[in-house]
């Protein structure tokens, strides 16, 4: 194993603000920048600003046992 693989942390981009972040144990609220850019985040979901597209309950009304199918991750 080289060194160098090791000193180079990889970068990620914060959530909020899109600065680079090094996934370092420095970087202390990765994956955000800055504390401040983390509790924003959080806020919006306690708000519940954010909706996840695709995330719907199924109907449980209909309980027919015509059930589709899973997803397959082939
Ligand atoms: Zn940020």
């Amino acid at each position: 194993m080289k060194a160098e693989s090791i000193s180079t942390p990889r970068i990620v981009a914060c959530p909020r603000c899109g600065a680079p972040v090094p996934w370092a144990p420095q970087s202390r609220w990765r994956p955000f920048c800055s504390e401040r850019c983390k509790l924003i985040d959080l806020g919006d979901w306690a708000t519940e600003r954010y909706r996840i597209p695709g995330v719907e309950s199924p109907d449980p009304g209909d309980d027919g046992g015509d059930t589709p199918p899973p997803l397959r991750d082939d």
